[in-house]
């Protein structure tokens, strides 16, 4: 499906996973950082997906994401094995050690933006190398509103890039344990004041069942997450929550406070939903009403 409006564009990866929990282990099944925050936008406004499958990419999977209405004309198909990642969650879920990752055809991956989507006003840099992420940059025409996510690896190897891009950024978005890497910091308060001298407007700290936390210029944001009593797979769930963040935002048309603490609330609701089940096995079964029930309830959990 193609469509001249693309009000967000994602850029990310996308694998075929192989991801083993302490009571089930899924194998080739679909992920991808794009691959999850497009699921999660696509509820909310017209996304467009920007990355790289190999030949072998299953039609079926392809099928999973148009049938969620995700644009999929910056996708592209080239000869190859498609990347695939590997990865097993220990005993209490927390910790996650990667198993293997093979490239494929993401080691040469250049992200060219299909004309539509160069004016979208709003942008998810997902996670994939800095200097591409900077390419992106370059052929975009002035967004509104751009969040970047980025990982471990970066941060260890290709520091200046990184903080370029996040410079050129409004929003940066990363878990707990990447903020303390990046600063050294003690606290998440004195993390986020120093990402913030690197330009962003806000820094967004994921701390994975114990919600997030907004930090811009002068003000703080708490958000709980969603207390969920089982949950499956919480593969993806910070990819989830980034893509129902902007989706939201998106379809607000706004870029103040107030709409990016709303849309937080849409992200992680959503992402409440995704590690429910593997993949994007219970996205794909969401509709847009259990959304807002979820949205619904845990207001009235967090109502003062
Ligand atoms: P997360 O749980 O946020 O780390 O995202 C998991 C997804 O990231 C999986 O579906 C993988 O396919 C993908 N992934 C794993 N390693 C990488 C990597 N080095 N670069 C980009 N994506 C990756």
């Amino acid at each position: 499906m193609t469509n001249p409006h693309t009000a967000l564009t994602i850029v990310g990866s996308i694998g075929i996973d192989t991801i083993e929990t302490p009571a089930e282990k899924h194998e080739e099944i679909l992920g991808g950082s794009a691959s999850y925050a497009c699921a999660a936008a696509a509820f909310f406004t017209h996304c467009g997906m920007v990355g790289v499958v190999g030949t072998d990419f299953p039609p079926a999977f392809r099928r999973i994401w148009s049938d969620m209405n995700i644009d999929l004309e910056g996708l592209r198909t080239v000869e190859g094995k498609t990347f695939r990642w590997s990865g097993v969650y220990e005993e209490n879920m927390d910790n996650r050690r990667t198993l293997s990752t093979e490239l494929n055809v993401f080691e040469t991956f250049s992200p060219e933006l299909p004309d539509s989507y160069c004016e979208a006003p709003y942008l998810f840099l997902g996670n994939i190398h800095p200097a591409l992420q900077l390419h992106v940059l370059e052929q975009v025409h002035s967004p509104k509103f751009i969040l970047i996510d980025t990982m471990d690896l970066w941060i260890n190897i290709d520091r200046p890039d990184l903080e370029k891009v996040i410079g050129k950024c409004h929003m940066l978005t990363l878990n707990e344990s990447e903020a303390q890497l990046f600063t050294g910091a003690h606290t998440l308060s004195q993390a986020a004041r120093q990402l913030l001298e690197l330009g962003p407007e806000y820094v967004l700290i994921k701390k994975g069942a114990n919600g997030s936390m907004l930090f811009s210029r002068g003000e703080i944001f708490l958000l709980h997450a969603y207390p969920l009593e089982q949950f499956k797979d919480p593969t993806g769930a910070g990819d989830t929550f980034a893509g129902g963040l902007m989706g939201a935002l998106a379809a607000s048309g706004r870029t103040d406070l107030e709409a990016i603490r709303q849309a937080m609330v849409y992200g992680s609701i959503t992402a409440s939903f995704g590690v429910e089940e593997f993949s994007l096995d219970r996205l794909a079964r969401l509709d847009r009403v259990e959304i807002e029930e979820r949205v619904a309830g845990f207001k009235e959990m967090c109502r003062l």
